[in-house]
């Protein structure tokens, strides 16, 4: 398998970042984050009660967290889908399961997410993958990176900001906190799925970033004074406020099936951009996103915004299948999606996030 091509001045790439790339930094797969968040000493893990109590009475896991397996647990986004269909449409799930109840369990959930995701890359590695490829990007091309994520953890974000020498990306969405609007900008991130350090209000719909405590948001971007702390809006949720109206904000975290509803203006922006970045770029490399064919409103996307893109201007970074790494796209079923979507002549490597680094930006 050759090389991927070098990014030259003249390329204008778009990266796109799934699950797979915040895995080669140790951070969880979405399906790991249920079990981790009962077996790795989250912090306040009272907060865990609804979700637990949740998946106890309609899920059948066992009772005491010390006796469940990891195949005991049901996929975390199919658990918030299924969440916000019965929130949505005002259904009970039996008769202990009402609204509020669900509402608690659904909240309860995204602190799951938030301390997981915390936890796990409380020490993040001082080589950042993300980092490297931001940077090498801008060195051969002359303009800071531009950004697609999947993912609600803060890797690429960080990485923007320091890729970018304490300035924020674009992120494509209407943030009213003032030490990102009054910042510079670098780069560009559309996070698709939201994120966890956006606090949205569904009242009057301000968009604010938190910062977190524990240092992993952002430790030297600057001006971040007057940002709200994320902590404390998982943590003490009834008691924070957003600052316009007052009602209690919420986190943007959005599932498969909340996404096609748009009813959060932000993420529809988000999506807007995606595809405006997606025309105007000439290369394409994926890092970590298995192209499941149920992610229609991705695919609905890349259709649309990359159909002008020929198959060799596409790069596929994938990690290798444990029993045959690199073997040909055509027996890797990633690849074998890949070149169903954009055709043969895509450039896949399978040698995994570190390794394609390696072998093509070293
Ligand atoms: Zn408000």
């Amino acid at each position: 398998m050759p090389p991927s091509a070098p990014f030259t001045p003249e390329d204008r790439p778009v990266i796109v970042l799934g699950a797979g790339a915040t895995k080669a930094c140790g951070g969880p797969l979405t399906g790991e984050i249920l079990p981790r968040a009962f077996g790795l000493g989250v912090q306040h893990a009272e907060l865990l009660e609804p979700i637990d109590r949740l998946l106890i009475e309609k899920f059948n896991v066992p009772e005491n967290a010390a006796d469940r397996r990891e195949s005991d647990y049901p996929p975390l986004p199919l658990v918030l889908s299924l969440l916000d269909m019965a929130i949505d449409r005002r259904h009970a799930l039996g008769p202990q399961w009402d609204s509020a109840r669900l509402r608690e369990a659904r909240a309860s959930a995204e602190y799951a997410v938030f301390g997981v995701i915390e936890r796990m890359l409380e020490h993040p590695d001082s080589f950042s993958p993300h980092t490297h490829l931001f940077r090498r990007i801008t060195q051969a091309t002359g303009a800071p990176a531009r950004a697609i994520s999947l993912n609600y953890d803060l890797l690429a974000d960080n990485a923007m900001i320091e890729a970018g020498d304490g300035r924020y990306p674009e992120y494509g969405c209407d943030i009213a906190t003032g030490a990102y609007k009054e910042s510079e900008r670098h780069g560009e991130l559309l996070k698709l799925h939201g994120s966890l350090n956006l606090i949205y209000c569904p009242t009057c719909h301000r968009l604010d970033m938190g910062i977190g405590r524990s240092g992993y948001t952002y430790k030297i971007a600057r001006n971040t004074f007057d940002a709200p702390a994320l902590d404390e809006s998982f943590e003490r949720r009834r008691e924070t406020k957003c600052r316009d109206c007052g009602t209690p904000p919420r986190p943007v975290m959005i599932t498969p099936t909340t996404m096609k509803d748009y009813r959060n203006p932000h993420i529809s922006r988000v999506w807007y951009q995606a595809q405006r970045a997606l025309r105007d770029c000439n290369r394409l490399v994926f890092i970590g996103y298995s192209l499941p064919w149920d992610d229609t409103d991705v695919i609905y996307l890349l259709k649309r915004g990359a159909g002008h893109l020929p198959p060799e201007r596409i790069t596929i970074v994938e990690h290798g299948e444990p029993h045959a790494p690199g073997k040909p796209r055509d027996e890797h079923e990633v690849g074998r999606r890949y070149q169903a979507i954009f055709g043969r002549g895509v450039d896949f490597q399978p040698i995994g996030f570190l390794g394609w680094l390696h072998a093509n930006m070293p």
